[in-house]
């Protein structure tokens, strides 16, 4: 499985910065999971291809270049983009950005071809075949109806955590997974603002550290993602006194394979 954090940030002249400002992965150039920054950091293969979109959650941090990625293949598309999320997350989708008023309701709507996307409900729980992956969402603990995502294809499992505070379903899944191979998990603040983590759904090293003990898998990438731009040094450097090995901070524009 290749897996590419997008990248986000850029600097004067358009060199990618390790700094994570929005969240969106790609999956073996045909699937991406959550929309940040889709319609900035796909390269014209990816952009050809990728026609499954899975979302975790509403913030905008993970969905701000959805309508724009529509609109953008709009006239092009031959099929609908599909659109996979819980029904909690289609309807806070359609309620908030799809409402022709901050952006079109592009699932009414319709080029030569036919629909433009397609709402593809995911159920708790239920694993679902998208392309070649397997994919389970579990909810996680966010202030927003947001899920977890195991992922499987024939040689490996990997993690997508998106944003959560303390959670247990998702480590139970992980634990489960024999060909476990990498989990994606967050780590948004430094230690000293436990409380704002706490209160907004988020991690800090400390707190990801307790999480951690509820995986059992000791050969495993940990790839820690989120990190706000704000406090990013001190959360590397929070991380790396944490000690185990298991643990980078994953890097956008990279192909990581698992
Ligand atoms: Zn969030």
């Amino acid at each position: 499985m290749r897996i590419k954090l997008l990248p986000s940030s850029y600097d004067v002249e358009g060199r990618i910065l390790p700094v994570q400002r929005l969240t969106s992965y790609v999956l073996d150039d045909l699937l991406a999971v959550d929309a940040g920054s889709l319609a900035l950091g796909l390269n014209a293969f990816q952009r050809e291809h990728v026609r499954d979109i899975v979302i975790t959650h509403s913030h905008i941090d993970h969905i701000a270049t959805l309508p724009i990625l529509i609109d953008e293949l709009f006239v092009s598309l031959k099929a609908p983009l599909r659109i996979h999320a819980t029904a909690a997350v289609i309807e806070l989708l359609e309620t908030h950005i799809f409402n022709n008023k901050a952006y079109p309701r592009f699932s009414e709507l319709s080029n030569s071809h036919g629909a433009v996307m397609r709402y593809c409900p995911l159920v708790l729980g239920l694993p679902v075949r998208i392309a070649h992956f397997q994919i389970t969402a579990v909810e996680v603990n966010h202030p927003v109806p947001t899920v977890g995502l195991i992922i499987s294809d024939e040689n490996s499992t990997v993690v997508f955590g998106s944003d959560s505070a303390q959670t247990s379903e998702v480590w139970a899944l992980a634990n489960q997974s024999p060909n476990l191979k990498a989990v994606l998990v967050e780590a948004s603040y430094p230690n000293e603002l436990e409380v704002l983590a706490q209160r907004s759904g988020h991690l800090t090293p400390a707190s990801l550290k307790a999480e951690l003990q509820k995986l059992r898998a000791e050969k495993v990438h940990i790839l820690a993602v989120g990190l706000k731009p704000s406090y990013r040094e001190t959360i590397i450097r929070e991380l790396g006194e944490l000690g185990d090995m298991r643990i980078s901070v994953m890097d956008p524009g990279r192909e990581y394979v698992f």
